[in-house]
């Protein structure tokens, strides 16, 4: 299972520091986010959320931040670039001109975003036949 871990520093209620974990992972070929709220002064935990889908934006920005950003890239030239806009409407549930944009830039310089993001694209290209492999992450 790919999944990325990041703290975000946050505020109990009982007015101590207290710690936000969030985590964003891959669960039976789906992407999924969830978030669990602590405080060692007090005791609170609580979980505080899960879903299945992309994650909010604090989210990734915490795990970008703590893990660096993975770019998935064309291994090596692809025939077509079809079944990858294919993928990017179903994945990202974006429009034809946005998942074009997608694969331009897959086809240059490559996506960025977190790992288990950019692992579930390359899984789904994979088995579409789009050549991707994922580097330069931290
Ligand atoms: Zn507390």
């Amino acid at each position: 299972m790919t999944g990325q871990t990041a703290k975000i520093a946050s505020l109990c209620e009982c007015g101590s520091a207290a710690v936000r974990q969030v985590n964003q992972f891959i669960n039976q070929g789906e992407l999924w986010w969830d978030a669990e709220f602590s405080c060692d002064s007090c005791g609170t935990y609580l979980c505080e959320h899960s879903e299945q889908g992309t994650a909010p934006d604090d989210v990734r920005e915490a795990l970008l931040a703590a893990h660096g950003p993975a770019r998935l890239r064309l291994a090596r030239p692809a025939p077509s670039l079809l079944p990858a806009l294919k993928v990017f409407r179903e994945v990202s549930a974006v429009s034809l001109s946005q998942a074009r944009e997608l694969a331009e830039e897959l086809s240059r310089d490559g996506l960025a975003g977190t790992l288990p993001e950019m692992s579930l694209l390359k899984t789904r290209l994979q088995l579409r036949g789009v050549p991707v492999d994922i580097d330069g992450w931290r």
